[in-house]
């Protein structure tokens, strides 16, 4: 190879390598913080706060028990909710941000699997369920929980386009699926618990919180302990 196709070929070299460069500092560690790039997905959170996160899904069952319990103790718990499980009985909720320390996060509007679904698609199901919280609630999602977790490249753009700064899947799901009680894990600190609004959330609530007690830890809001 002569010189000047040498040349040729590491110019040619650099130009595929330099956008890469630049693709590489964008999708690295400075995503976080660049705002327009694709929400970071959180299953736990790195802390040495001695603290745990509630999170409770869907919202269709409401049941009183489970309200006192969250208002009495003061549980900062992350509410993910469906708008169709406040459409015909916002009350249930709207008492529990009012009085209580919890906060509405961001599931959806039709509880899909998002990585079926296109860019669109999916942005209409994220964008939806914000507008819904706001208008009901005042309060803008800064969460979501993607419907079985279940989430690809194109989740994490739409929910940073929809005003949320993760992608928050879970550590341990403590909720009781069938009757069966779910083993009961050595919570850690940073750990994120999976609840669901049904039947069984008032007890599941009380044995997650001993977990937690047992284990040294109080529970504390999930968005706050999630970076900008
Ligand atoms: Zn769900």
């Amino acid at each position: 190879m002569s010189r000047l196709r040498l040349r040729h070929a590491a110019r040619g070299a650099l130009a595929v390598l330099l956008p890469l460069a630049l693709l590489g500092a964008a999708t690295g560690p400075a995503r976080a913080s660049a705002g327009t790039w694709a929400a970071p997905v959180v299953s736990r959170v790195e802390t040495t706060d001695p603290v745990v996160f509630l999170t409770v899904d869907d919202g269709w069952f409401h049941d009183p028990a489970a309200a006192e319990l969250l208002l009495d103790r003061r549980v900062p718990a992350s509410l993910f909710l469906l708008p169709g499980a406040y459409a015909y009985d916002s009350g249930y909720f709207h008492r529990l941000l009012d009085h209580g320390r919890v906060r509405v996060e961001n599931h959806t509007v039709g509880h899909p699997d998002l990585t079926t679904l296109d860019a669109a698609g999916q942005r209409a199901e994220v964008c939806g369920a914000r507008d819904a919280h706001l208008a009901e609630f005042g309060d803008g999602p800064r969460l979501l929980r993607p419907p079985y977790g279940a989430h690809d490249a194109a989740t994490r753009t739409t929910a940073r386009a929809c005003g949320a700064k993760a992608v928050v899947t879970w550590t341990h799901d403590l909720t009781t699926w069938g009757g069966r009680t779910p083993p009961a894990p050595g919570l850690k600190a940073g750990d994120i618990i999976l609840l669901h609004f049904n039947e069984t959330l008032e007890q599941d609530l009380e044995r997650a919180l001993a977990l937690a007690d047992a284990a040294g830890l109080a529970p504390a809001p999930l968005r706050e302990y999630v970076p900008e």
